[in-house]
C-alpha cells in the first residue's frame, strides 16, 4: 500500500491509499481506500492486540530478557578491557605507547 492525493475540482484534497501491484498496473483490482478510514482500522485493531493480557505479558518476558543479556554481556567486556590493560603494559614503548606502532618519525 501507497499513500496518495488527489485534488478535486472543488480544490479539496482526498488522501487514499493505494494497492502497490494495482498503481503499477500489474492486475490487482483492489480499489484505493481512504486514508482516515484505513488508519482508524488499524490503530483499532493495533490496539486490540497490543494490550492484551498475553501480548503484555509477552512484550514484558522479551524486555527483561534483553535486558539480562546486556547484562550477561558487560563482565565480557570487563575481562576483554582487563586483557587489553595487560597485553598494553606487556607491550608499549617507555613513551606509554604500544611497542610496533611508532608515534614519532
Ligand atoms: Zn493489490
Amino acid at each position: 500500500m501507497a499513500g496518495e492525493s488527489g485534488t478535486s475540482h472543488t480544490e479539496k484534497v482526498y488522501r487514499y491509499y493505494k494497492c502497490l501491484s494495482a498503481k503499477k498496473r500489474r492486475g490487482c483490482k483492489f480499489k484505493p481506500v481512504k486514508k482516515g478510514w484505513i488508519e482508524d482500522l488499524v490503530v483499532t485493531h493495533l490496539v486490540n492486540v497490543i494490550f492484551d493480557d498475553d501480548v503484555l505479558e509477552d512484550i514484558a518476558n522479551t524486555l527483561v530478557a534483553l535486558d539480562r543479556k546486556e547484562s550477561d554481556a558487560i563482565p565480557l567486556l570487563r575481562k576483554q578491557l582487563f586483557e587489553y590493560r595487560i597485553v598494553w603494559r606487556t607491550k608499549t614503548t617507555p613513551d606509554g605507547f604500544p611497542s610496533g606502532v611508532s608515534f614519532k618519525s
